[in-house]
């Protein structure tokens, strides 16, 4: 089954407390992209400009991350910079500089816009509505945001909610998008905006996914060393669409359930390298290796 992701393409500068990497693969849909393609052959959606390096480009195919839908534009490619403090899970933005995303409006061809999954990785909701709008009937949906896009496009992220299955964001994001301080509570309301289905990530402690037959609890993979968590969400959610159109019969609970532990797999490599140097040099052996451990980490 075909999954077509949208979202960033991106130049990122990462510095951590223990070194400084300028101008790594990035951005939402890369990493999500990535993640998914040790699970099936995600065609990816998005703008680079003419300053992205080959290859890049040529990483993408090597995944076989279908580009067709790749856009190069004359001008600079969306580029973000952000600083890790000394306790990883706090990050600020330095920067980010949209360049050719900021005017970036695709027209679906009829093989992605016959596709079956749709994720929405992290970008602008406007974008996100403008594709889903063109896919003809899609199985499952799900949609990724951020803290920028609640307070700057509300009620666009507002409206795209009605329109799609899946929800995901992370518990800090829950808690400003609701103004609720318990998770349950907060899972409601979010709810009650559209979605049928609803996942708070929680970083290090897991996700919860919270849907019609009650609520699921992924844990993390526990990493003793993290070397860079940028790009963990977007891994997350790339693994588990990855999982569900790779999956595509059986109950839809049970498919977002397993999903939700291949996701945790894939993000756990993501953050045991800067950018996506160690998810890239990862296998779906590795992968499936982790998920054996975490099953007998999580069985009583
Ligand atoms: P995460 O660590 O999962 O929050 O994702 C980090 C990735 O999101 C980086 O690769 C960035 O390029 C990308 N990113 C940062 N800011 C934005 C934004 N405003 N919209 C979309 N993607 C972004």
């Amino acid at each position: 089954m075909s999954l077509l992701i949208v979202g960033t393409t991106a130049l990122d500068s990462i510095k951590t407390p223990y070194s400084e990497n300028p101008r790594l693969l990035g951005g939402s849909a890369s990493h999500a992209a990535v993640a998914a393609s040790f699970f099936c052959s995600p065609q990816l959606l998005g703008i680079v400009g003419n300053d992205f390096p080959q290859e890049y480009l040529d990483l993408y195919k090597k995944h076989n991350i279908d580009i067709e839908g790749l856009e190069v534009a004359d001008g600079k490619t969306f580029h973000w910079s952000g600083e890790y403090e000394v306790n990883m899970n706090n990050r600020h933005t330095l920067e980010t500089e949209l360049g050719v995303i900021e005017k970036y409006n695709p027209s679906l061809n009829s093989k992605q816009k016959a596709a079956q999954y749709v994720l929405l990785a992290n970008c602008a909701p406007q974008l996100q509505h403008h594709v889903l709008d063109q896919v003809d009937k899609p199985a499952f949906t799900i949609v990724d945001t951020m803290d920028l896009w609640l307070n700057i496009a509300r009620e666009e992220l507002l409206r795209l909610l009605k329109d799609v299955d899946c929800l995901v964001l992370n518990d800090s994001e829950a808690h400003l998008f609701t103004e609720e301080d318990n998770i349950v509570i907060a899972a409601k309301k979010l709810h009650a905006a559209g979605p049928r289905y609803v996942i708070v990530k929680k970083g290090e402690h897991g996700a919860i996914l919270s849907s019609p037959q009650g609520y699921f609890l992924a844990p993390a993979y526990p990493l003793e060393n993290l070397t860079d968590p940028t790009g963990a969400g977007d891994s997350f959610v790339g693994g588990l669409m990855g999982y569900l159109a790779n999956n595509p019969d059986g109950d839809i609970e049970d498919r977002l359930r397993r999903g939700m532990i291949y996701g945790s797999v894939t993000a756990s490599f993501c953050c045991q390298g800067f950018g996506l140097n160690t998810t890239t040099a990862t296998t779906r052996h590795d992968i499936d290796q982790r998920m054996n451990e975490l099953r007998k980490m999580t069985n009583y």
